[in-house]
């Protein structure tokens, strides 16, 4: 019995040991809760007033011992965590407004900036707003980025937040001696390039003197280190340009235009004189109006001015290359034209040769028939040819022309005498004689058988009555031998001058009058009518 009485006292002493542990360690769990609670309560103070109000009934309680306030502290803890419940609430639907503001300011941004940089900068901050519901508090960081973007904006730098030294992937601490020459070529294509963009630009006058002193230093040549800030300033400057920049190239594309019309009014226009051109001018044609659409169409729907001045460019050589090969053609052309031309002049020459030779041959033929054949004298027809004119001179100038009708005296008997041979040699002396004693002004014809014409110019009946008795008498005077004996030829002559209201005919005949009156008289005689 006295066994089991000691086990009990010792189990309880245990017991009581073990319960003494526990209330002191429950004790020390309720100091901690309470302490920690009291943190708690502080932390969210300022929350909202129903929230403080409850803070504050629960601060003494916390402070005091709890068990003895243990109904109160159920009621408070209830009340605070309906507070908690609606806090939650309020925080969710706020994170959610939070998110659909800065999804907005997003979208208005993409419409104000210009470069995809920055439109994947906006990516990047559509994607970390979405992600503020679950992490409130990147809020300000986010926010802080948006300002930034805004701000640059606002003073038309976005590209200054958008590009960063990665956007120039360059090494810009590689040695450019160590590079060598590729580089440097590499650098001067880029600054031609960059000036051309450059050139490209309507830049505004305020920005004139920055763009001609970058426009300086690309055009003296740069090193490598100094390619980023290069780009960067040109970038800049195409920014600051670009609002009026596709006006400018259409306006350029439409004087170019009025241009290329010029060129295609010519090749319309010279395409009637010169049909062999037709083909290469029609290919010529479709090409310019085709490249000038596309020009067109280019400039409306390219946005971006880089793509603009590639696209345009593009097209400016493709229209080039349709120039440079109608020039080709055109050459080739000349060329063959050049050819054919001097093959014309070659038969041009021939031909002056040809005709030359044709017109000496008729000049020949002219004159034999103007000729008589006995004396070599102008003959009967050459008479006529010749009084015509002299008549029409005196007609219009009124100068005066004398008219000789000449006559060898008994020239039957000399023939009868001597035998027609000698008939011939004595008209050919005869020719003779009167070439020699005439001026070089006058004109003398064998008119027919053993008469002749004489026309005096200028020539009054006296005067030139005289000059036949003149010749009358060397006539007589000259030698004529047959057979070793002297004959003696004597000729008469009839002279008329024109006179007014005379015809060809008239003057003629008064001369031929006046000869048979020298015939009537006894011969060897000069008569004047
Ligand atoms: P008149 O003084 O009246 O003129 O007398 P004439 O003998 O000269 O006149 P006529 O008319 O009677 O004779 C002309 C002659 O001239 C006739 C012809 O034999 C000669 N005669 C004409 N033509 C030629 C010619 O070409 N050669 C030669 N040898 N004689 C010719
Ligand atoms: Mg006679
Ligand atoms: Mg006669």
């Amino acid at each position: 019995m006295a066994e089991e009485q000691m086990d009990w006292k010792k189990k309880y002493r245990e017991l009581t040991h073990e319960l003494e542990l526990q209330e002191r360690k429950s004790a020390d769990a309720e100091r901690q809760l309470r302490q920690l609670a009291g943190y708690l309560s502080v932390a969210l103070e300022g929350e909202s007033p129903q929230f403080d109000a409850e803070l504050s009934q629960l601060k003494p309680l916390l402070q005091t011992g709890c068990v003895e306030r243990l109904a109160a502290l159920k009621k408070t803890t209830k009340r605070v965590e309906t507070q908690v419940k609606s806090r939650e609430e309020a925080r969710g639907q706020q994170a959610r407004d939070t998110v659909a503001a800065l999804l907005k300011w997003v979208r208005m941004l993409r419409t104000q900036v210009q470069n995809s940089r920055s439109q994947n900068l906006l990516d990047t901050l559509e994607k970390r707003s979405h992600e503020i519901t679950d992490k409130f508090y990147n809020l300000p960081t986010l926010l802080g980025d948006f300002i930034e973007l805004q701000s640059h904006v606002e003073t038309g730098t976005e590209s200054d937040a958008s590009l960063d030294s990665s956007d120039f992937a360059l090494d810009t601490t590689a040695s450019v001696d160590a590079l060598g020459d590729e580089v440097r070529i590499l650098l001067k294509h880029i600054g031609a390039e960059l000036l051309e963009l450059i050139s490209g630009l309507s830049v505004p006058k305020d920005e004139a003197p920055d763009a001609r002193a970058l426009v300086k230093r690309i055009e003296s040549g740069f090193e490598l280190p100094h390619l980023p800030d290069i780009v960067h300033c040109v970038v800049k400057l195409v920014i600051k340009s670009t609002s009026n920049t596709s006006d400018d190239f259409e306006n350029y594309l439409l004087e170019l235009s009025s241009r290329l019309t010029e060129v295609q009014t010519f090749v319309v226009d010279s395409r009637h004189e010169q049909q062999e051109i037709g083909q290469n001018q029609r290919a010529l044609d479709h090409q310019v109006r085709k490249d000038v659409k596309q020009l067109h169409h280019t400039v409306k729907n390219t946005n971006d001015i880089k793509d603009l001045k590639t696209a345009v460019s593009v097209q400016l050589s493709g229209l080039v290359r349709a120039m440079d090969s109608f020039k080709k053609k055109e050459e080739e052309r000349e060329s063959r034209l050049q050819g054919r031309y001097e093959d014309l002049i070659g038969k041009v020459d021939e031909m002056e040769q040809e005709t030359r030779k044709v017109k000496a041959h008729m000049e020949e033929e002219r004159l034999r028939a103007r000729t008589d054949p006995l004396t070599g004298l102008p003959n009967r027809a050459a008479y006529d040819e010749y009084i015509v004119q002299e008549y029409e001179r005196w007609s219009r100038y009124r100068t005066a022309f004398t008219v000789v009708v000449a006559d060898l005296d008994l020239f039957k008997q000399v023939n009868d005498s001597f035998g027609h041979l000698a008939g011939d040699k004595v008209l050919r002396l005869v020719a003779k004689v009167i070439s020699k004693n005439i001026r070089v002004t006058d004109f003398a014809a064998r008119y027919g058988g053993e008469e002749f014409v004489i026309i005096l110019p200028s020539t009054s009946a006296a005067e030139a009555a005289q000059a036949m008795d003149k010749l009358r008498l060397s006539l007589a005077k000259s030698p004529f031998n047959f057979h070793s004996k002297p004959v003696t030829i004597t000729m008469s002559f009839g002279v008329s001058e024109i006179q007014e209201g005379d015809s060809l005919d008239e003057v003629f005949n008064r001369a031929d009058e006046a000869l048979y009156q020298a015939k009537e008289d006894g011969r060897n005689l000069v008569r004047t009518k």
